[in-house]
């Protein structure tokens, strides 16, 4: 924490999203912090980071939100990559069932790499797409219940739920500290 030149108190929280190759951690972040989607895009583009500014009992929280920019494709997600994170956002593809079999692998790397409680949202991405579902929505709930994290299914494309889920886990961070 810190205070701006006013003197009002300010946070700026690290948020990282993980999950495998092609779940839409990019595309979740550009609709969220830029309401742009993209069809094609490219894994190996991507910022580093993009900040958000948000108002919480009229103080500024700043969340610095994380891409990984393709690098879990080489399952080369560095540990500077999760350094001082304090939310996490663990993302499958409602599609694709081995996605979903892989969050178990993220949470334990996110875990060994952080020294202080992380809030972790579990999200189901993709779920514009209901008619080729392979995840339901019972099985990503009470994975999340077991493992005590939040969960949400959103939709990149069409906007469901995004701004929720980046906005349920500041608020979580939020309250903790404050
Ligand atoms: P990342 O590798 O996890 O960063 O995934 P990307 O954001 O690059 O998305 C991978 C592909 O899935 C791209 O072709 C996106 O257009 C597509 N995609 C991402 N989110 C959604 C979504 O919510 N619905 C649909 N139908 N496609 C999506
Ligand atoms: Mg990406």
């Amino acid at each position: 924490m810190s205070s701006d030149d006013e003197g009002r108190e300010e946070y700026l929280f690290k948020i990282v999203i993980i999950g495998d190759s092609a779940v839409g951690k990019s595309n979740l972040l550009s609709r969220y912090a830029r309401n742009e989607f993209n069809l094609h895009s490219k894994a190996t583009i991507g910022v580093e980071f993009q900040t958000q500014s948000l108002d919480f009992d009229g103080k500024e929280v700043r969340a610095q939100i994380w891409d990984t920019a393709g690098q879990e494709r080489f399952r080369a997600v560095t540990s500077a990559y999760y350094r001082g994170a304090v939310g996490a956002l663990v993302v499958y593809d409602i599609t694709r069932r081995t996605t979903f079999d892989s969050v178990g692998r993220w949470l334990d790397e996110l875990k060994t790499h952080s020294d202080t409680t992380v809030a972790r949202m579990l999200v189901g991405n993709k779920c514009d797409l209901e008619n080729i579902r392979d995840v339901s929505v019972e099985e990503g709930k009470s994975f999340a219940e077991a493992e005590g994290l939040f969960f949400i299914e959103t939709s990149a494309l069409d906007s469901t739920n995004v701004r929720k889920a980046f906005e349920i886990v500041i608020g979580d961070i939020y309250n903790n500290v404050s």
